[in-house]
């Protein structure tokens, strides 16, 4: 780390975008997960070029640079965790264009989902939006292809990228604006999801959806397992849910105190008045068999994966470290079982969510930030978990991010996949100054 780091940052942004005093260093510190690390320094660009010369500056001086949007993120993706400067991208969120017939929209990655709709008026809505309760970053979403329910009928984050705009820690640009699908999507594609280690993001161009009809039905089932089945059911006779989402019995009783429900499930049907019918005539039927505890009809509302785990994290008072993963749909019924002994195994509490047609789960492990055992405890039985995800042939990282909290993890069981980021790795970022200590935790994998 050069010591006159603040002098060299002077000379491409004026002094009072460039923040290194301990308060300012503390609050850039931390994320949504329990990773925390102060940074030398933070940058506050306001222009792309600004970000192209702070990184031809870190390549040329040899200090590390750590892209960071909203920091939401819930496995320390934006946590300078080897030093270096922070560059906090919240400030590029012009709007350079805006086709409000469309629903696409060009703008800096420091722009806000929630201020993206509101930009776009009713109409139109990203589906991926709910991811870090709407306040997490377009450039954010993008570096870490977000997911959220509506993936199943939607896809993820880079789904919606319709044209990017980039830099590569050596200061070259990469240009894939007014692009296509079926342009160079590849090209696209391996900047997506690539969690700000090859390249930092400066400008997006994003299709959203139109708002579809919908219905969800909430359900309240004796056990888990009897959700998988449902949906089984549901396949079996054509039913094809756009999301379906289950809160398991942990995440049910911290959040609402004991109760005789061991899941709830939410099923969402989108489309025209008659699809939506058919396909809920056809749950009304299924029901009969599974016999839920309780059945409520949300008419217009979209599904949401987070607001119970929030709801629960509130009134739990604590913090939880999440592991998440996209699992073979055949692994769950063996997986959620798994998780509740690795809880008692470590004696935490948990809060698991899946959304089984994708079979996408998150676990979050509970603990008291001021209480150093616990929090032991629980980031053992979250490597527990993410070792288990793995091993059960899991994509780590579905709809979070691989980040800091399941890079050893990624390392140990995918060493082909390790070994393919490091080759991308040296071609983008050879000195290896961008986010290091993510994805992979350290540069030998
Ligand atoms: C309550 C809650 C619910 C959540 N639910 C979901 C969910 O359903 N699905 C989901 O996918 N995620 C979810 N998340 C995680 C988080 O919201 C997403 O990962 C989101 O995409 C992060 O956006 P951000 O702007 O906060 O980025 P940050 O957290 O600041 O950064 C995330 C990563 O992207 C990199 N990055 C940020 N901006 C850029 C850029 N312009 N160029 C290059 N790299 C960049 C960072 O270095 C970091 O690695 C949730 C988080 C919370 C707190």
């Amino acid at each position: 780390m050069p010591e006159d780091l603040v002098k060299i940052l002077g000379k491409i942004l004026g002094d009072d975008r460039i923040l290194s005093d301990e308060i300012s260093l503390a609050t850039f510190s931390f994320d949504a997960s329990n990773v925390r690390q102060m940074p030398d320094a933070v940058v506050r660009p306001t222009s792309e070029e600004e970000v192209g010369e702070v990184l031809q500056a870190a390549t040329e001086h040899e200090f590390f640079v750590t892209p960071r949007g909203a920091a939401t993120s819930l496995v320390g993706g934006p946590i300078p965790v080897e030093g270096g400067v922070v560059l906090d991208l919240t400030g590029l969120d012009e709007v350079f264009e805006l086709d409000e017939e469309e629903g696409t929209v060009e703008a800096g990655p420091g722009l806000r989902v929630k201020e993206l709709e509101e930009k776009l008026g009713g109409d139109f809505f990203l589906p991926i939006g709910l991811a870090g309760g709407g306040s997490a970053t377009i450039g954010g979403l993008a570096a870490t292809d977000a997911a959220s329910s509506l993936s199943v009928s939607y896809g993820t984050m880079r789904n919606f990228v319709v044209g990017l705009r980039a830099v590569t820690p050596a200061g070259r640009w990469i240009d894939l604006r007014g692009y296509q699908a079926g342009g160079p999507r590849f090209l696209m594609d391996s900047i997506l999801g690539s969690e700000g280690t090859l390249a930092v993001i400066t400008r997006v161009t994003i299709r959203l959806a139109r708002r579809p009809q919908v219905v969800t039905h909430s359900l309240d089932l004796l056990d888990s397992l009897d959700a998988l089945a449902l949906l089984s059911e549901l396949a079996e006779r054509g039913a094809r849910p756009a999301a379906m989402d289950v809160f398991h019995r942990d995440v049910l009783e911290v959040a609402e105190g004991e109760q005789e429900a061991g899941a709830r499930a939410l099923i969402t049907f989108t489309g025209t008045s008659e699809c939506i019918e058919s396909n809920s005539k056809i749950l009304r039927e299924v029901l009969e068999e599974f016999k839920p505890l309780s059945h409520d009809v949300l008419d217009g509302q979209l599904p949401d994966r987070n607001e119970p785990i929030i709801r629960a994290i509130k009134q739990a008072k604590q913090a939880a470290i999440f592991v998440s993963a996209a699992l073979p749909r055949s692994t769950l019924r063996d997986i959620i079982p798994e998780i509740d002994r690795t809880a008692s195994r470590y004696r935490v509490s948990t809060l698991t969510v899946s959304s089984v047609p994708l079979g996408w789960v998150t676990v979050g492990f509970l603990f008291d930030p001021l209480d150093d055992k616990l929090l032991g405890r629980a980031v053992s039985a979250s490597q527990s978990a993410a070792e288990l995800f793995a091993g059960n042939g899991g994509v780590l990282g579905f709809g979070t991010g691989i980040g800091r909290t399941m890079a050893h993890a990624f390392a140990k069981h995918r060493p082909e996949a390790a070994a393919a980021f490091a080759l991308l790795k040296k071609v983008f970022d050879p000195a290896w100054i961008l986010n290091p200590g993510k994805i992979v935790p350290t540069r030998g994998g």
